[in-house]
């Protein structure tokens, strides 16, 4: 009971819920196991019987707690089988949890504190973090529940059941403006896509699913809800073993794992020092499966990696935080030559796009660019406290907007294949004006990349004080050696009209990244501005 006498809210048996949704294995086999993970030099199980106990001593504690559906909870966690237990427990009570890394520096933790303004921070028992203003209430999370260390300020409790268009959890992502973004997920809209990404039959309950991402990023999301909700085993891969191939391929094969999610960048380095024993690890070893998303894989480290494991599927995962994502498409292994681009196929099933040209119109057949405008039941709330925001891209049906129904405009570029499938094409936002003319930065990415020696481009625009923006070329190439740039720029002209040319080419040893692991455009630009 509360302050004010009211129960603490759940949702119905019969409602969608998180966690009823992740632990109905728990239900039938609890003896199987839900989470593998690093313990000391070792490996420790976790069943799906002791997660669903830690969920629910989890879940009194913060009931004891008085807080109200709908109230803020930051977790910030790498993610492991207490994470999770968290974060069911978040969702039996109705709290919206907030993802945050514990490498964040304070102020941006601040940042998100400040918009979000959580009732309480939760760390792990090793959790260094000791900025949390006074408002806001900090407890820690261990294998026995949480330690209450400082008590969230008393809340009215106005709600009596948590309900599927009740927040799950928000995302906050870097914006463009320098403001973090909050995404704020309903429990119906995860488990919708979660539903329909289990019609591609990627994996059963006998599958151990190593999740790479960090935990603030929603990728990492998607793995815990796309193994629990099969019954398979999660393996959360350390930080310290993922920057270190050998331990990061030694883990996977303690643990067994058939399938690794990642973003591509994770693989460079194992490609670089492990080739080895990757390849022994698809050939021998249990892995059978790469899923990718986050952003396109380059060719020809994914041609590379294809070489080393023959034997293993790959899969593209497409899609945005707003909607968890999209698509989910096999890759052919290997490619076939000339393929230039991946397909990001159909949408998943119960969800649909159409493909909207420049000119409003629909595109209806092979070859014209248009943005992707996604139909779907795993729409987001909307952006946390940004309603012109969310307005921008929850927008009328292109198909019928007289029906009041809404759909996401991703704000992607894609054209159509001969089935019916689409290609992805880069942001919308990345088509710049140059010189008046419009440029996808994604072409010219094509074209740079195709010249000899280079394994990765990006183009981007770059502002100069005294003069128009210049056209910038940034690539990577196989022996690190800077290409010939007469020779570079000789080839793209053989292709592309002359406001296509990049002005400056730049060798970098490897492209920055940003904490989720894409290429970080920003800092590719500071490095030429210095
Ligand atoms: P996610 O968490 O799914 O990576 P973000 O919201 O961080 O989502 O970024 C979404 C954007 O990343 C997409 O709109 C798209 O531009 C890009 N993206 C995601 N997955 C892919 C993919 N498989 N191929 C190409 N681009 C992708």
């Amino acid at each position: 009971m509360s302050a004010n006498g009211v129960r603490p809210a759940r949702a119905h048996a019969s409602v969608d819920n998180l966690r009823t949704y992740l632990l109905a294995a728990a239900r039938q086999a609890p003896d199987r196991p839900a989470v593998i993970q690093a313990a000391g030099s070792g490996l420790e199980t976790v069943t799906y019987g002791e997660l669903e106990r830690r969920t629910d001593r989890i879940a009194e504690q913060l009931d004891a707690l008085g807080l109200d559906v709908g109230d803020r909870v930051i977790l910030e966690a790498d993610t492991d089988a207490d994470t999770v237990a968290t974060f069911l427990a978040c969702a039996t009570v109705g709290l919206a949890f907030v993802p945050a890394s514990p490498e964040a520096p304070d102020e941006r933790l601040l940042t998100i504190i400040e918009s979000a303004e959580p009732a309480l921070h939760l760390q792990s028992l090793q959790g260094k973090r000791d900025c949390v203003p006074d408002s806001v209430g900090t407890a820690r999370f261990g294998p026995d529940g949480l330690v209450v260390e400082r008590a969230p300020e008393p809340r009215v409790r106005r709600r009596r059941a948590v309900t599927p268009i009740d927040t799950a959890y928000i995302t906050f992502t870097s914006g463009t403006t320098g403001r973090p973004k909050g995404c704020v997920m309903p429990h119906r809209g995860i488990i919708a896509f979660l539903r329909g990404a289990a019609a591609e039959e990627l994996i059963t309950h006998e599958d151990r699913v190593a999740s790479t991402a960090p935990f603030q990023f929603d990728f990492s999301l998607f793995d815990i809800g796309f193994t629990l909700s099969h019954g398979a085993t999660l393996v959360p891969v350390p930080r310290a073993r993922l920057n270190w191939p050998r331990r990061f391929l030694g883990h996977l094969n303690d643990a067994g794992v058939t399938q690794v999610d990642a973003v591509p960048s994770v693989w460079r380095p194992v490609v670089q020092h492990e080739s080895e024993m990757l390849s022994d690890l698809g050939d021998s070893g249990t892995l059978r499966r790469i899923v990718f998303s986050g952003e396109a894989f380059p060719m020809d480290e994914l041609r590379t990696m294809q070489k080393l494991l023959p034997k293993v599927a790959f899969t593209n995962g497409y899609g945005a935080t707003e909607t968890m994502a999209a698509s989910i498409t096999p890759v052919p292994n290997p490619l076939p030559e000339g393929v230039e681009r991946l397909s990001i196929g159909h949408a998943v099933a119960g969800a649909e796009w159409t493909l909207v040209g420049p000119d409003g119109a629909i595109v209806d057949g092979p070859g014209v660019l248009g943005e992707i405008y996604l139909r779907t039941p795993s729409l987001f709330s909307g952006y946390w406290n940004d309603p012109e925001a969310t307005r921008a891209c929850v927008v009328p049906d292109p198909l019928d907007t007289a029906s009041g129904r809404v759909v996401f405009k991703t704000g992607d570029l894609a054209s159509m294949g001969e089935d019916g499938e689409l290609y992805f094409h880069g942001r919308a936002d990345s088509q710049v004006q140059i010189r008046g003319n419009r440029v996808e930065l994604g072409e010219i990415e094509l074209r740079v990349n195709q010249f000899d020696g280079v394994t990765g481009a990006v183009a981007l625009v770059l502002p100069r004080a005294d003069g128009d923006p210049q056209l910038h070329a940034f690539v990577t190439t196989a022996d690190g050696a800077e290409p010939d740039t007469k020779e570079l720029v000789a080839f793209c002209r053989a292709a592309l009209p002359a406001y296509m040319i990049p002005q400056g080419v730049h060798t970098v040893g490897e492209f920055p990244l940003t904490p989720n692991g894409k290429v970080d455009r920003a800092k590719l630009s500071a490095l030429v501005a210095s």
